[in-house]
């Protein structure tokens, strides 16, 4: 943090009113999140469809679940699954667990037996908290390992409407024998957990990487990288009372945890919840609760666009868009705000950085940088440090290729139980990204690309990502991925697969021809797949590896 002293480069691009230092005063989530509901008890903290909670009813919820647990013997350091989709037991499960000082374990429900259980054998967890109709699979993957118990919960709770976009003609589903949260809500009411001090060390979040590299590794978000998070991401989003945050990133997620429902919930704002995000169900959401700001990924603006009913009057309430956790294409940016008005801001995080720490201030469009056409992905939040270093480590001058190293109080203090993979990335404190940038004269970011994704065609380098944003720009395609493939001639060839928007066509030729006609010769794809729908992970980022790995057949 030595380096904060001096005025960085970005401070004069800052919006009005915020300072590239911001100290947070709360000593935990609990402390802060307490401040709120003595502001405020009767505003609403959660919407969920018809289904409303007042901050003072979410307190109470969560402290009777927080003395359920603890009835089970369950206090400071213990891991709990959460294994739910966006629905308000999600929250009273973190509020629950953070007055415990216990830690919260992202678990993806849309995980397989064998991801699933590598999570829980490496965070060690001794209960999980599951959608009702997730409990026979994650018993399976539980069974002989570490977790004690199942509660399971409903996503048809703390709402009456029962959308049929969303929960279809289901079936109700028998609860854990080990428990449902509701009847354990119901027998602890009116009680709370002993007092407890936490600190801003104490790990909140237990949150897994998504593997590109090897198995999952556990960032430890701490309560003091959350309130730094939330403290910084609010103030640059100008989130006030008043606000209505839309959660379209999933909450198993790190971005969707920490902006889309951490930060909201510290803030005196409602959180809309709208269970998995289906794009129609989201726009009507953010029509009917006036919703002000939401921050998602570049897949889900992406899948709104092509709703043939959505229109400008869906966002009309929108303060700030905000598009986190992979590329976004300039062409995707534009054509969004042409048809609905609102602008889609950048915004750059990690599973290591708590989420955003890289973001384009509101009302203002991102620069694109005329060498490699990437869209900035903004400034450096306020903490954060930003430098662009070579490989043996040293700051590089403005404008110059390499990787983008952060440090600030929002990194993790490392990962869980894994001192080596821990000293790889984040020597000294200071985060080794994997991605390549450059930074500008002002302090505003591009990122070129993963630094691993880089294609080598007979010794020239391609960036996947500067390809896909040409293929983006022709009419036809809805989605893009650029892959290396080996050749052996070129050592590497670029191949695309691409996926078409409904009722659109374009030949594998054409796509190779309009390429051609925006690329130089060695960077055009020798050969395009038109698939039907490119893999993707839950939280929206297009699988390159996999395409790699098993190419899929045009
Ligand atoms: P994860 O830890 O799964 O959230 O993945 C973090 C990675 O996502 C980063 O290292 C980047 O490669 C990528 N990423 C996140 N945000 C952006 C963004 N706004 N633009 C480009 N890439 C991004």
């Amino acid at each position: 943090m030595e380096d904060m002293a001096l005025s960085p480069a970005w401070a004069g691009a800052y919006p009005a009113g915020v300072s590239t230092r911001l100290e947070v005063a709360a000593p935990s989530l609990v402390a802060a999140w307490k401040d709120r509901v003595r502001t405020n008890p009767g505003g609403t903290a959660v919407a969920y469809f018809d289904g409303r909670i007042s901050a003072a009813e979410l307190d109470g919820l969560s402290d009777a679940f927080a003395a359920a647990l603890e009835n089970r013997g369950i206090g400071h350091g213990d891991r709990i699954g959460i294994q739910l989709q966006n629905i308000p037991q999600y929250v009273i499960a973190f509020l629950a667990l953070w007055k415990l000082g216990a830690i919260a374990v992202l678990m993806n429900p849309m995980y397989k037996e064998r991801e699933l259980r590598h999570l829980i054998e490496d965070s060690g967890a001794r209960g999980i908290l599951a959608d009702d109709t997730l409990y026979q699979a994650t018993a399976a993957a539980a069974a002989g390992t570490s977790v004690e118990w199942i509660l399971t919960t409903s996503g048809l709770e703390y709402q009456s409407r029962c959308d049929p976009r969303i929960f279809g003609p289901a079936e109700p589903v028998p609860p854990s024998p080990d428990g449902d949260m509701a009847a354990l809500i119901a027998e602890f009411t009116g009680r709370a957990p002993a007092p407890l001090t936490i600190t801003q060390d104490d790990v909140a979040l237990l949150a897994y990487t998504s593997g590109t590299t090897g198995a999952p590794k556990g960032a430890m978000n701490t309560h003091g990288n959350i309130l730094n998070v939330a403290a910084t991401c609010s103030a640059w989003m100008g989130l006030a009372p008043g606000d209505t945050v839309l959660a379209v990133a999933p909450l198993f997620h790190i971005t969707g945890a920490v902006i889309d429902a951490a930060a909201p919930l510290l803030t005196d704002t409602t959180l809309v919840m709208v269970n998995r995000t289906d794009p129609a169900v989201a726009v009507d959401a953010f029509a009917e609760h006036r919703v002000t700001c939401t921050t998602g990924s570049i897949t889900v603006f992406n899948a709104i666009y092509q709703l043939p009913d959505a229109g400008a009057e869906h966002f009309a309430s929108a303060k700030t868009l905000y598009s986190g956790g992979a590329p976004i294409p300039p062409s995707t940016v534009e054509s969004f705000q042409q048809r609905f008005g609102a602008y889609i801001h950048n915004i750059f995080g990690m599973t290591e950085t708590t989420s955003a720490v890289i973001g384009v201030p509101p009302g203002v469009q991102a620069p694109v940088d005329p060498a490699s056409g990437s869209l900035s992905i903004g400034l450096p939040l306020p903490n954060v440090t930003a430098r662009i270093i070579d490989a043996a480590g040293n700051p590089l001058p403005a404008g110059e290729q390499g990787e983008l190293e952060l440090a600030g109080p929002q990194i993790v203090p490392g990962y869980w139980n894994n001192p080596e993979a821990t000293a790889r990335t984040m020597p000294a404190g200071r985060l080794r990204t994997g991605d390549v940038a450059t930074m500008d004269e002002s302090g505003w970011v591009y990122i070129v690309d993963r630094m691993k994704d880089q294609i080598n065609v007979s010794g020239y380098k391609v960036w996947p990502r500067e390809v896909e944003d040409v293929l983006y720009e022709h009419p036809a395609v809805y989605e893009a991925a650029v892959v290396g493939m080996p050749d052996a001639y070129r050592g590497e060839t670029v191949v695309a697969y691409v996926s078409l928007k409904s009722g659109q066509a374009a030949t594998e030729e054409e796509l190779i021809a309009f390429t051609r006609e925006r690329l130089a010769a060695y960077k055009y794809p020798r050969s395009v797949h038109v698939i039907d729908d490119l893999p993707k992970t839950q939280t929206g980022k297009i699988r390159r590896r996999e395409l790699r790995e098993t190419p899929k057949e045009g």
